[in-house]
């Protein structure tokens, strides 16, 4: 049986992208080669997996990592037994393309139990993708930004979409951007989004401060979707919405 090292498995509401508002059940996977300054999920891969009880109830119980595919499995299936309709088992982390062996191994049980799966990624790790891709409905790829990322990963972004585009999944694209981004780089994104995904609606995410609302205020994000809608026609600006409520 495959493992991975999980950081926590819990209950919650989606936070992010067109999908938010939906009830998931979160496989957050620990461990990312990325280092995003905005970043506030990285989690280390040897500390214990948190695991919910009961769904929404934040009661946490721990288990050694790495898990295997059957033990992840029980905790998926208990949770949606305890108070079913999930619309999505969404893999977030970290990183989850960096543990393709283990999900190859897990999704089609998670699809077996009736539901959906939700890939969120950073977009870079292509090579991981497309033996999923047939145990994937939604997939929601970044196109990460050198000011935030410390590097540039144009090619990288643009081989992912590509994949994404030809598969049959729903694509889902994403750029996160604060007060200090420079624009030129959203610019930049938004164009090879627009090159490879012309169709795709583009997500544009604003990072949030440690109060849990938006570095920019609405007149400012606003202003921001009137100029990115002269490169993508279809642009939606969504806040990162579990942190307005104070949700995991
Ligand atoms: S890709 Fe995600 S998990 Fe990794 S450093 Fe960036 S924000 Fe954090």
């Amino acid at each position: 049986m495959s493992t991975a090292p999980l950081a926590e498995i819990f209950s919650s509401l989606a936070g992010e992208g067109p999908h938010v508002g939906r009830r998931h059940i979160f496989l957050r996977l620990a461990g990312c080669d990325l280092g995003c300054d905005y970043c506030d999920t990285y989690t280390d891969p040897e500390t214990p997996a948190r695991i919910e009880r009961e769904p929404g109830s934040g009661d946490f119980f721990s288990l050694p990592n790495p898990l295997e595919t059957g033990e992840v499995l029980r905790e998926i299936k208990g949770l949606e037994e305890r108070a079913p309709g999930h619309v999505h088992l969404a893999l977030t982390g970290g990183e989850p393309l960096l543990y393709p062996e283990f999900l190859l191994e897990l999704l089609p049980l998670v699809r077996k139990l009736g539901l959906a799966v939700y890939l969120e990624t950073a977009g870079i790790h292509h090579e991981a993708l497309p033996p999923l891709l047939p145990d994937l409905d939604v997939v929601a790829a970044d196109v990460k930004l050198p000011f935030h990322c410390g590097r540039a990963y144009w090619e990288e972004s643009g081989k992912f979409l590509e994949i994404c585009q030809k598969a049959d999944v729903e694509l889902v694209v994403k750029i996160i951007f604060g007060k200090k981004t420079p624009w030129a780089e959203v610019e930049r994104a938004l164009r090879l989004a627009n090159e490879v995904a012309p169709e795709v609606e583009v997500t544009l995410q604003p990072i949030h401060g440690p109060d849990g609302r938006p570095e920019l205020s609405g007149e400012e994000l606003l202003r921001a979707c009137i100029r990115a809608s002269a490169l993508h026609s279809r642009i939606r600006l969504i806040p990162q919405v579990h942190r307005l409520l104070s949700l995991p």
